[in-house]
């Protein structure tokens, strides 16, 4: 761990009222500056790694928002994923870890046959069944949760349907690689398939390698920076055998992964080249919105926007999908109260800890309905989950969609 980064923290506090566990609990050791605190007196020797201390340290959501609150630029989402790390790499992955993050992440097709049975248990409506018994109560908490967060999944993985090039309409203006997430494939389908629609009617050739691996975001949050190291090495090397002007994802958590690769990766020329071409789609969107506006159409909605972390706080983009959205002729744009404010997923956070999950997510959906929205827009897979099961619980008024998929609605009018 650099040392530099720990010692960079004066105490003064200013990142406190932006951390979502401070605000919900006001102690010190739930804050950014007791977590550097905390890792600080770990490294010196003054702490051992008690079950308590790694306790404090697992309540942060590595949100970053501390991150983008900091003027010393110190980050304590980051120090506590290194410092998980570091820890894994002594102590080992345990056998689930091993199969999920080894096993079964790296290999798209093997990731596609585990989520069918899902898709049976949907398709059969046994999926129906079990919840309007409410036999989820009967199943081990994580795993109730889980399945409570899962919405209907497409027919089809879009990594299986999708053509390797799509060509670009009308006049062609460059070539993108399209990097498509794990979850948005399997999941959020439709949004992803919007994306491509949509760089193609803006003049671009669309390639989307089907070899591609997950981005290696999940190993992260497992603290498998191996694993992760594994996976950014092949897709560099994929995407760098194309000759693109950019890598286009419409996943925050891949984008903001995706743009650490040089990072990580350290000398490898070829990760700082891939890292340099990433761009959140609202970037490549926005970059040229003089055709879009041309073809977008009016949509009568009141709408807001959320922030995911990994897009605001990871990557600094917040003017962009705002500024698409307010390009639609028609819509009712309404900024959200602290709209760079967690939803409480955070990767696999909202199973591992519901109770400050769901303390920090209720926060976000007093600010949505305070805002009158009928759609509420996003662009990670993370929050569309988390967003889209607790609204159609609470407030079925309010619908959950990705930016590409509200753009491409009014591209097709
Ligand atoms: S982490 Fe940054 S903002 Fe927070 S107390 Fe330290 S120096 Fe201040
Ligand atoms: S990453 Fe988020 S939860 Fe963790 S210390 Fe920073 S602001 Fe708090």
């Amino acid at each position: 761990m650099d040392y530099e980064k720990l010692i960079n923290c004066m105490r003064c506090g200013m990142c406190l009222p932006h951390c979502p566990t401070y605000k919900e609990t006001f102690l010190e050791t739930a804050s950014p500056r007791g977590r550097v605190a905390l890792v600080r007196k770990f490294q010196k020797g003054d702490l051992a790694a008690s079950e308590r201390f790694l306790d404090y340290l697992s309540l942060c959501l590595d949100c970053q928002a501390c991150a983008s609150a900091c003027p010393c630029g110190v980050n304590a989402g980051e120090l506590v994923a290194e410092f998980k790390c570091e820890k894994k790499e002594r102590d080992g992955l345990s056998f689930m870890e091993e199969l999920v993050l080894r096993r079964l992440l790296p290999h798209p097709d093997r990731l596609e046959t585990a989520a069918s049975p899902l898709k049976l248990y949907q398709r059969s409506g046994l999926q129906k069944v079990v919840r309007k018994l409410g036999l989820l109560k009967m199943f081990p908490p994580g795993l109730s949760r889980m399945e409570g967060l899962l919405p209907e999944l497409p027919a089809q993985p879009l990594r299986r349907t999708l053509q390797e090039v799509t060509p670009a309409q009308g006049e062609e203006r460059g070539t993108v690689g399209f990097f498509l997430g794990c979850v948005m494939s399997l999941v959020f389908s439709e949004a992803s398939f919007a994306t491509v629609q949509l760089l193609s009617a803006m003049g671009y050739r669309v390639i989307t390698p089907k070899a591609q691996k997950c981005c290696g975001a999940p190993n992260m949050l497992a603290a498998d920076r191996r694993g992760m190291e594994e996976m950014a090495r092949f897709n560099v090397e994929l995407f760098s055998s194309y000759d693109l002007d950019f890598i286009v994802t419409d996943c925050g958590g891949c984008g903001a992964e995706l743009k650490k690769y040089g990072h990580h990766l350290g000398g490898d020329g070829h990760a700082a080249v891939f890292s340099g071409k990433v761009r959140d789609i609202s970037q490549v969107l926005y970059e040229g919105r003089g055709l879009l506006g041309e073809k977008l159409k009016p949509l009568p909605h009141r709408v807001t926007y959320h922030d995911p972390c990994h897009i605001a706080h990871c990557q600094g983009i917040r003017h962009e999908p705002r500024q698409l959205l307010k390009m639609i002729p028609g819509l009712d744009y309404r900024e959200l109260a602290d709209a760079d404010a967690c939803c409480g997923s955070a990767g696999t956070y909202n199973i591992e800890r519901p109770e400050m999950a769901d303390r920090v997510l209720r926060r976000k959906l007093d600010t949505v309905l305070k805002t009158g929205a009928d759609y509420l827009v996003t662009s990670n897979p993370g929050c569309l989950l988390q967003l889209k099961q607790a609204l159609a619980q609470t407030e079925p008024q309010v619908r959950v969609i990705h930016l590409t998929e509200l753009l491409q609605a009014s591209m097709n009018g």
